[in-house]
């Protein structure tokens, strides 16, 4: 059932539910067509509610009976859920319901996939199996019993009972519908323990298809040491006796922290070194950290309502990168997460679809799932920790655990626990969890007489629904470089409050060089004209690891930005400045290897953007073709240098000292390849004994005109690994020549292994296309056109993925008029597609601002 006007749902019409659930039971009787799902769930008036409706959610439900304390009734069915007449007094709901997981490809609710049973119920998903209030702050436990004639069936919490085709699962902490999970297979485990530090035992199961056991030993580990930390550094220990990850091919996300059985992308979760990267390994163990420190942060305490979802994202996507910054490299870390932040979410956050860290509205939540509440809330949250000084913050998270444990919360209960913690006021702050848009930080520098001012103004550009925007607490990070490059003064946290603040250094014997913004200490653009030599000056000498790759990358920006607008030639400061990082060993590999990057050339339209530019997306593709040869000439000597220290002794490991070498290994091979013709690339490619090194030598060689070759051999080598196939589309589909990109594009969506209805191989072709800048922005607005040809095509199958990937048009304002019309067309063409889902129909209208 489609929705002829979507409804806008409010933040400030937030009411508790009529009833309290105490108790639920749910029976599966499993079939691909005719799912039965009979519930029987203990209800009482809640004393706190106003609104006594019994409304129950449910959709695309075929209800075959349902009855109060054992009388049958018949109650009010609409396709959102029904109501009823019940009593004024505790009473037993029972209702049995029919699906149909088998024809199920929005990927919500129950579906299939291989033939295997599995759910997905954030955030709206679990109306899709039942009729049920289904809202995170009606928590509740859950018995589930399956029966079906699949080895392996699974659900939350303990196993309670299992015998001939059924098993019982008791969950004994309340958690709302969202973190239901149910799983039903031909699935094999590989098992471990962990014993935590009061001594529960706890049994560790990786469930996968058969003939993927090999990809599981690192995952488990990650598990492991993921537990490990959550002990070590929040006091969190795990609350069950088993937790159960399960492998799914088909899933619209990256995975799904389901109290005690975690649902899991493959993509998310298998690795082996013959197929994973050392990208997808450390992504891996990312994401098994994050979904594990769920189990407090989101399934213990939960959310209210799902305009506070960042309350558990922001805070969980930052417990994860503190995670990954201790198991790794921490500069490295940060340098990585301030990439992503500016490549998907700066984008967002001053465009069409900016909005708040906590929404204030929405007509669909799927639509909400963004960079801005999962990676800018992890930014608050890095900044509140900045703010407080990091004991306060360990003392608040206590506190937030031991007031909030059991319940469904808010940002004001989140905030309130620093507050009390410290005294401070954080009604300021909290502007960041309201006001939508990107600060930009304007720097003014002064010296007279021994003290250096800085003078800092903010201010936020206007963005959808918030033309006038108040100032916001922010912490900025300095430091002050003597003339020789010593520190003079340590790095110092300003908080800048007002619009405009000056804040002063005195004694100091000569004119510092300010290091500003350390660290990435607040999500902000900072806007600071300073000579190109003090650039290279903090390049050389910058004691903040940030900060150091930061002037680099600035250095790069601006050369490339002359070079598009003026005709420059590449500057040789930047290029002296990068041989002379380059050519320190003492450096970390991985660190180098970042420092060897350039801006994308997004990221370089939206900076032009910001100039009053109109930005060319082939002068931009030009000019960072050109750079790179240049760079690749500048460093033509030290290159076999880098080539050697990239060496790893000894057997593949994803470590972050091995990811490092081969990291800098392949930033030079991509060097080399510009003076070689590819000559070496194929080298490595014959020789690759692993997924890192056959990929980065594979990618290098379309740029040189070669690698069909490679691109067959690498097909037959992996037609049969999924998610290896995955890259071999991404690939094609990202680093063709821009002319060349709409053609190849279309020509691999002809492929026979284009299962486009499989969210990963979609995403790995359409997201490849929309990363191709040059080739995305073709003149001939062909990329447009087969994009929007597949969204329609996709929308009525998935509609979450679909919208998802309509975000490769949130940029389309910056571009030329031509442009702008054909971009323009194409989002009409799709919205006025008949039946359009609510997800793709909300997500194009706010693109086209209407
Ligand atoms: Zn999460």
């Amino acid at each position: 059932m489609r929705d002829p006007a979507p409804t806008t749902i409010y933040l400030k019409d937030y009411s508790p539910f009529g009833y309290i659930v105490d108790s639920v039971h749910l029976t599966f009787d499993l079939a691909p067509h005719a799912t039965r799902v009979t519930s029987r769930i203990a209800f009482r008036p809640n004393p706190q509610a106003t609104d006594r409706t019994f409304f129950l959610h449910g959709e695309e439900l075929n209800l075959i009976r349902a009855s109060i304390d054992g009388t049958p009734i018949t109650p009010e069915v609409t396709d959102k859920g029904l109501t009823a007449n019940v009593p004024d007094a505790p009473f037993v709901w029972e209702a049995e319901v029919e699906i149909d997981p088998g024809n199920n490809t929005a990927l919500e609710g129950l579906y299939m996939s291989n033939g295997m049973y599995c759910t997905q119920c954030e955030a709206e998903g679990f109306r899709k199996i039942t009729f049920y209030p289904d809202r995170p702050d009606v928590m509740s436990t859950f018995t589930v019993r399956i029966n079906g004639d699949l080895p392996v069936l699974l659900s939350n919490g303990n196993p309670t009972g299992t015998g001939e085709g059924w098993a019982e699962w008791t969950d004994p902490w309340p958690k709302p519908a969202y973190l239901f999970a149910l799983v039903a297979g031909e699935l094999v485990a590989y098992s471990d323990s962990f014993t935590t530090r009061s001594g529960r035992h706890v049994d560790l199961n990786l469930w996968v298809r058969p003939g993927d056991e090999g990809k599981c030993a690192f995952g488990m580990e990650a598990l492991k040491r993921s537990m490990k930390w959550d002990e070590d550094v929040y006091g969190r220990e795990y609350d069950l006796d088993v937790f159960n990850i399960v492998a799914v091919d088909d899933f619209n996300m990256g995975a799904m922290e389901n109290k005690g059985l975690n649902i899991f992308n493959s993509s998310a979760v298998l690795a082996s070194p013959e197929t994973s990267t050392d990208a997808n390994f450390e992504r891996i163990e990312a994401i098994i950290a994050h979904e594990y420190f769920h189990n407090w942060t989101g399934n213990r305490i939960t959310c209210r309502d799902w305009f506070q979802l960042c309350l558990k994202e922001g805070l969980t996507v930052f417990r994860d990168a503190q995670f990954t910054s201790d198991m790794r490299s921490a500069p490295v870390k940060r340098i990585h997460d301030v990439i992503d932040l500016r490549a998907r979410q700066f984008p967002e956050d001053n465009g069409p679809l900016s909005h708040p860290v906590r929404p204030e509205s929405f007509q669909e939540i799927n639509n909400f799932y963004t960079a801005t509440v999962y990676e800018k809330g992890a930014e608050v949250i890095g900044m509140l920790k900045t703010l407080v000084g990091d004991e306060a913050y360990s003392k608040a998270l206590d506190l937030y655990f031991e007031r909030h444990d059991g319940q469904a919360c808010t940002i004001e209960d989140w905030l309130k626990v620093f507050e009390d913690t410290t005294g401070r006021d954080l009604t300021q702050f909290k502007r960041w969890y309201s006001q939508s848009g990107t600060p930009r930080v304007k720097v003014q520098e002064d010296w007279a007489d021994g003290t250096y001012t800085l003078t800092l103004s903010q201010s936020t550009p206007p963005t959808p629904g918030q033309p006038e925007k108040l100032p916001q607490v922010i912490p900025v990070a300095v430091g002050l470089l003597g003339p020789n490059g010593d520190e003079v003064r340590g790095t110092e946290v300003l908080e800048l409050t007002e619009a405009r603040q000056s804040f002063t250094f005195e004694g100091l014997a000569a004119r510092p060089v300010a290091s500003i913004l350390r660290g990435f200490s607040a999500p902000v653009i900072l806007e600071h004209d300073r000579p190109n030599a003090e650039r290279a000056f903090l390049l050389a000498h910058d004691t903040d690891p940030f900060n150091r790759w930061e002037a680099g990358r600035t250095l790069a920006q601006d050369t490339l930005l002359r070079m598009i607008t003026q005709d420059a030639a590449p500057d040789a400061e930047y290029l002296d400045g990068l041989l002379a990082v380059l050519r320190d060993a003492d450096l970390d590999p991985a660190y180098r290897a970042l420092m060897l990057g350039l801006p994308t050339q997004s990221e370089l339209a939206a900076a032009l953007h910001e100039q009053g530019e109109t930005p060319d997306p082939m002068a931009i593709w030009r000019a960072v073709e050109t750079l790179r040869q240049a760079t690749a000439q500048h460093m033509q000597d030290l290159l076999p240098r880098l080539h050697s220290e990239a060496l790893v002794d000894g057997p593949y490991s994803p470590d972050a000292d091995q990811a490092g070498k081969r990291a800098l290994g392949s930033a030079a091979l991509a060097l080399t390849t510009r003076l070689d013709g590819g000559a070496m690339a194929a080298e490595v490619y014959a020789k690759a004994d692993n997924m890192t090194l056959q990929l980065s030598a594979l990618s290098c060689l379309p740029r040189a005109g070669k690698g069909q070759a490679e691109l067959a051999a690498f097909y037959d080598q992996w037609r049969h690994d999924r998610l290896v196939l995955d890259k071999w589309f991404g690939l094609q589909a990202s680093l063709a020549a821009p002319d060349d990109a709409p053609r190849i594009a279309r020509a691999l969506c002809e492929h026979p292994d284009f299962n486009w209805k499989n969210p990963n191989r979609f995403r790995a072709l359409m997201g490849g296309l929309a990363m191709n800048h040059a080739g995305f922005h073709h003149a001939s607005g062909a990329s447009y056109a087969l994009l929007a040809d597949w969204l329609i095509r996709l929308d009525p199958v998935n509609p979450q993925t679909t919208a998802r990937m309509c975000t490769a048009f949130q940029t389309w304002k910056r571009y030329d008029a031509d442009r702008q019309d054909l971009i323009r067309a194409q989002l009409t063409r799709i919205a006025e597609t008949p039946n359009l889902s609510r997800d793709t129909t909300e997500m194009i209208s706010r693109i086209l601002g209407a």
